[in-house]
């Protein structure tokens, strides 16, 4: 019967014992990078021209020289071997999550009968796996099989139990991507283009910038007992029903309290296997809701923090398990408490400081620092209903405006400090502003920023792109994300907004306009422009919802609906002229957006149905007929008039049950008839928007049902681990 199960496996998950992890004897510092093929090793295992060579293309983006590729493939091979690896894979990230690789061995025949270890350059820079089981959008038809991967030399090679890992870009045979590492460099490589041409107004020196990215991944654990007792959380990573448990979060114990030592050895084990391979994780802490918890690393290069995000997460899942946890990285697995998000804090720099960074030494500094958070919001401003798009999907959609986490509507918080010092700029003259002291030194009457400008308790939580101090934090990104997406359209869009900036302000010296009062000049209008984008209120408020509406900021909560802002042209204008994408890859794009939601609600709402009809329903109807055997006893040794007195109780139950019961019958048919009239419309973005508002209202007015039952029904009898058996880790 279900409740043995149950009970047998809330007891073992109970039991559990923290697996040991010996405190090493070694230090971070010493471990750091072991299985990275970084320029140390380069260093060591290659020549020195090769390594000059090498060291170029990675700091300065110098292409890749085929002669050298031979001897650094050699290289790597030896330093691998040294590692006992035997294999190697080209690692890519493809379309769906995750991330895809397929393992071959260093083994080729000798021509004498026996084996020989070969790694060539070929192999290194290009291989041909079959892509046609990879989403394409329709660029590629099944039949031309043909993607090529190729090494991002950028982001160093690095070894995982036996196999040499190649992170490489993932492109189709006609030249399209199909992954998000190519347009993610190609928007890198626009901002720091435009960024530079705007930072050698203040800087003649600078001749590049990069885009810096900080993620802080948030997740859950649960025990691995009670994780495969849920097949809802097995097949769709939330749980599809679950009543509030009596305690959850109301007391905000959890936050930043003490660590479960079960949970303080896992992010022990994890941290040594980060830091082995080179992701630098520094902060660990709890979360709001019990059982969450964050991770975060010093933040990189935009592009490496991309692929050390992508390749945490993959270890996450598999350091848990070690320690008989599954690692949930869904936004939202649990009802009611707070879901799992992914800030992504994002700085621009160049090799001598931040461009975002307030505190500078001369008025030049700090025009410079206004001019670059002002056309970050105009970014952000001109295109928020397409940054919201790269962040929506069917899992985030769950965590967005709903009280815990960024509202679905973008919007920028800049802190009291900077919108002062935003209004001073827009509102003063050029006379007030500009002034020539002594002989030429020009003077600009912008008040500088305090050092520590923005403390915490300064800091607006409910702000989805927020300021905070030397970057800007886009909190709006979901836990499970590839943070590419947000991150591709965001330097994009900052990279146009620059390019336009730099040919205003060009267009006003040409006129004979001094260059700072042509600056100035720019930003006082972009200042009044981006108006709107400002808002340093509650996001979470249902007047903002108004008020944004009344701004015209894009308000759309509907996911496949959101997915057309990339399709938009403004956004296809955008992507097209920072060489980012093709309108075409974006259409494609687009299919499998719509797809991927379809598929996932598709399974959410069968995993549902079946829940329903084959663990709640027939465990139901027992424990109904058990009270009805109990009524009709109490009718056979009892005076009628008191039978009736004392089964009063159990009567009003029975009817609740049987009420819950033909709502919940009735409506999974319903459901299964909306999901098969779905399912028979051809074009995706038409069958994504049907599921989203045929199907999906269905999982959410079944589930009330469901959960009304879990409160009546014996808890000896329920089929499922419940929600204070799931959340709290002991
Ligand atoms: P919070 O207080 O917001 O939770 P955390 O310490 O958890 O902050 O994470 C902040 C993240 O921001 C870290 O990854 C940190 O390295 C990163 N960060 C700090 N400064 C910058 C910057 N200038 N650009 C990008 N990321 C930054
Ligand atoms: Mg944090």
């Amino acid at each position: 019967m279900a409740s043995r199960l149950r009970f047998k496996v809330v007891d073992e998950a109970f039991k559990k014992r923290p697996v040991e992890v010996s405190l090493r004897s070694e230090r971070p510092s010493e471990y750091f990078g072991k299985y990275v093929f970084n320029k140390q090793k380069m260093y060591q295992y290659l020549s020195p021209n090769a390594y000059q060579q090498m060291c170029d293309v990675i700091d300065n983006g110098a292409p890749l020289d085929r002669t050298i590729a031979d001897e650094v493939a050699d290289g790597m091979k030896r330093w691998a071997m040294d590692l006992g690896v035997t294999h190697y894979t080209h690692w890519f990230q493809p379309l769906t999550e995750g991330t895809a690789e397929k393992h071959d061995g260093f083994v080729e025949h000798d021509g004498k009968g026996g084996m020989v270890e070969q790694f060539s350059g070929k192999i290194l820079v290009q291989q041909e796996p079959d892509a046609s089981s990879f989403p394409n959008g329709g660029i590629r038809s099944t039949f031309e099989a043909r993607g090529y991967s190729a090494w991002d030399p950028t982001s160093p090679v690095f070894v995982i139990g036996d196999t040499l890992m190649i992170p490489t870009i993932f492109i189709a045979y006609t030249g399209e991507a199909l992954d998000y590492k190519v347009p993610l460099k190609k928007a890198l490589y626009a901002v720091d283009r435009a960024a530079t041409a705007v930072a050698q107004y203040f800087y003649p020196d600078v001749r590049k910038v990069t885009s810096n990215l900080g993620w802080e991944q948030e997740y859950f654990l649960v025990d691995e007992s009670l994780y495969s007792a849920r097949p809802d959380l097995v097949m769709t990573g939330r749980t599809l029903m679950g009543h509030d448990s009596a305690k959850n979060q109301q007391m905000d114990d959890h936050y930043f309290g003490a660590i479960p030592e079960r949970v303080e050895n896992f992010m022990r084990d994890l941290e040594i296997h980060a830091l082995q391979l080179g992701i630098p994780v520094k902060t660990r802490h709890n979360e709001v809701a019990p059982g969450q918890f964050e991770l975060a690393p010093i933040y990189e290069e935009t592009n490496l923090a991309v692929d050390h995000n992508m390749l945490i997460m993959a270890m996450m899942k598999r350091v848990a398990r070690k320690h008989g946890f599954r690692c949930l990285l869904h936004e939202k697995p649990f009802k009611g408490v707070n879901g799992s998000g992914k800030h992504c804090n994002w700085s621009l720099s160049t090799d001598t400081g931040i461009l975002l960074h307030a505190p500078g030494k001369t008025p030049l500094d700090h025009l410079r620092f206004v001019t670059f958070i002002v056309e970050t919001l105009r970014a952000v401003y001109d295109h928020n209903g397409l940054l919201k798009a790269s962040i929506i999907s069917a899992t985030n959609a769950h965590r967005l405006g709903a009280n815990e986490a960024p509202p679905a509507i973008i919007s920028s918080f800049l802190g009291r400090t900077v919108s002062q010092l935003l209004d001073h700029v827009a509102e003063s003259t050029d006379e007030q502003i500009l002034s020539v002291g002594g002989k030429t030194k020009m003077q600009l009457d912008i008040p500088s920023i305090p050092e520590l400008l923005i403390d915490n308790t300064d800091r607006n939580r409910t702000s989805p792109f927020a300021f905070t101090g030397n970057r800007f934090e886009f909190r709006a990104v979901g836990s499970q994300a590839n943070c590419a997406a947000a991150m591709l359209t965001l330097n994009t869009a900052v990279a146009e907004a620059l390019c336009t900036f730099r040919q205003r302000v060009d267009a006003l010296i040409a006129d004979g306009q001094p260059k700072e009062r042509a600056i100035l000049r720019v930003l006082r209008d972009d200042i009044r422009y981006v108006q709107p984008i400002r808002f340093d209120g509650n996001g979470y408020s249902d007047e903002w919802k108004q008020e944004a509406q009344r701004r015209g900021l894009d308000c759309e909560t509907s996911c496949p609906l959101i997915i057309d802002r990339y399709l938009d042209p403004e956004s296809v204008r955008m992507y097209e002229s920072q060489h980012v994408m093709t309108q075409a890859e974006l259409r494609a794009r687009n299919e499998i957006k719509w797809e991927t939601y379809t598929k996932k609600l598709q399974i959410e709402s069968r995993v549902f149905g079946d829940l329903c009809m084959n663990h709640i329903i027939p465990v139901v109807t027992n424990y109904q007929s058990v009270l009805i055997d109990n009524v009709h006893k109490l009718r056979d040794i009892f005076p009628a008039d008191k039978a009736e007195r004392i089964s009063g109780n159990n009567l009003k139950i029975i009817e609740q049950i049987s009420e819950h019961e033909s709502f919940i019958v009735e409506n999974v048919q319903q459901m299964i008839a909306a999901r098969k009239a779905a399912n028979r419309i051809a074009d995706p973005r038409e069958r994504a928007i049907a599921y989203h508002d045929t199907v999906a209202p269905y999982l959410q007015t079944i589930r009330y049902h469901v959960d009304k039952l879990e409160l009546v029904v014996d808890d000896e009898l329920w089929p499922l681990p419940k929600y204070r058996e799931l959340l709290f880790i002991r």
